[in-house]
């Protein structure tokens, strides 16, 4: 086929094919294949938050240590309820006194304060007469057991805690703490090198002169590979001339992970994909999805690389389609597909071209599930449209056209990996 022909597709029977562009779903598991897990670490607790668990957290305590009340109020023996009680002590959370509980009596008793000695039941400070002068009329009949959080009800000792894999969220971390472990193994966060490139970029805090645009990318990728927990080293621009693309990309390869932008797609200046193919292996695809398109993989000195489409759209989308599950994978998570809801689309959109899209959307919650409503134009270069969508509506390739009321998929964008 002519590279024309090849490049933009052609129409056979009304649909239009593209014989050598690859489908999202073969190059993305070829990708994952060969990113590596990164290497275990030890952490203090809360440096480790967004990370994976890579060990079996088995408690050696059980939480709680010790029977204690759920409730304020007062300590009693089941039995002896309801009926008017001597009030024998006071028990606050922290303290233990040497008083015990005996037939007739009972002890006040706060939230989290040790059950004593001879109770089992605690009854809520508003289901008595509040006590006065020494004794406390309980009013109504409390069973064993009532209010009273047990020793190890919530993790017993010799328990699995939390297994390996488990992401550390703020209540893994609260958990772990709660069982005595200040410190955990987790699997190392990748430093994720980020290069931009073309002769045309300028920093947000440079003169604009004839011919030149701002530089976005290195802006969206830096805060898209910190949003996906990893650490990123922004190398900057590499200019268009190979000795400048080398040396930066050198300097990516010291790194977990090497993100380019632009560079790889058939112009005359798209030093970036020769500099690449010097170093080995380098495969380049034309994934069959819109925006998008040309995204080179390689791995170079045990480093993968990953190069972006250049435009500030297209790249941000194959980030997510791309780069965040192998970050993912790097950390050590099980779960490298982005979290997705069903909506039901409220505009009509053309999608002729036989590829999968990407349209940006707002994806909003209604009386009826999820529904996706296009938040504008969908050009590769309109980042407006990127920053106003929560979602990424995801159009099959076999659909030309989608109506209002038809429920597709929608790609959430706002999970994040807790930096
Ligand atoms: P290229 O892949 O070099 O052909 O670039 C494709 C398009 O993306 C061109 O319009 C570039 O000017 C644009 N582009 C490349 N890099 C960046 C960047 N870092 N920020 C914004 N736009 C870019
Ligand atoms: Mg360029």
């Amino acid at each position: 086929m002519d590279p024309v022909r090849a490049h933009h597709g052609h129409r056979e029977g009304g649909r239009v094919h593209f014989p050598d562009l690859m489908p999202l779903a073969d190059a993305l598991p070829r990708l994952l294949d060969q990113i590596p897990v990164l290497d275990v670490e030890e952490r203090p607790l809360l440096n480790a938050v967004g990370q994976t668990l890579a060990e079996d957290v088995v408690s050696t305590e059980n939480v709680p240590p010790f029977p204690n009340s759920g409730m304020d109020g007062f300590a009693v023996r089941a039995v002896d309820t309801p009926g008017e009680l001597r009030v024998v002590a006071d028990q606050a959370a922290g303290h233990v006194t040497d008083v015990a509980v005996s037939r007739g009596t009972a002890i006040r008793i706060m939230t989290g304060a040790a059950l004593p000695e001879g109770a089992d039941a605690v009854v809520p400070v508003e289901d008595t007469d509040g006590s006065s002068g020494g004794s406390v009329r309980i009013h109504s009949s409390a069973a064993a057991g009532a209010n009273v959080r047990q020793a190890g009800e919530d993790v017993r000792a010799g328990q699995l805690a939390l297994p390996s894999g488990s992401l550390l969220s703020p209540a893994a971390i609260g958990l772990l703490a709660s069982i005595g472990r200040p410190r955990v193994r987790v699997f190392r966060r990748p430093v994720v090198a980020l290069l931009a490139s073309g002769d045309e970029l300028v920093g947000p805090d440079e003169a604009l002169s004839p011919g030149k645009i701002r530089n976005s990318n290195s802006f969206t990728l830096e805060a898209q590979i910190r949003q996906a927990g990893g650490i990123p080293r922004n190398l900057g621009v590499a200019r268009d001339n190979l000795d400048d693309i080398r040396r930066h990309v050198d300097e990516g390869l010291r790194a977990d992970l090497l993100v380019t932008s632009a560079g790889v797609s058939v112009g005359d200046y798209d030093y970036m994909k020769q500099v690449l193919e010097e170093r080995g292996e380098l495969r380049l695809w034309r994934i069959a999805i819109r925006p998008g398109r040309p995204v080179a993989f390689g791995v170079f000195q045990g480093t993968p690389v990953i190069s972006l489409p250049g435009n500030p759209v297209s790249s941000m989308v194959c980030f997510e389609l791309f780069v965040r599950p192998a970050i993912a994978k790097m950390m050590g998570q099980g779960r490298l597909d982005p979290p997705t809801v069903e909506v039901t689309v409220l505009d009509r959109v053309d999608n002729r071209g036989g590829r999968r899209s990407f349209m940006r959307a707002i994806v909003e919650r209604g009386e009826n599930g999820y529904s996706a409503r296009l938040t504008g134009p969908q050009g590769s270069g309109i980042l407006t449209s990127m920053a106003r969508a929560n979602a990424l509506l995801d159009i099959p390739a076999e659909m030309d056209e989608v109506s209002p009321g038809d429920a597709l998929r929608a790609i959430l964008l706002d999970w994040s990996a807790l930096v």
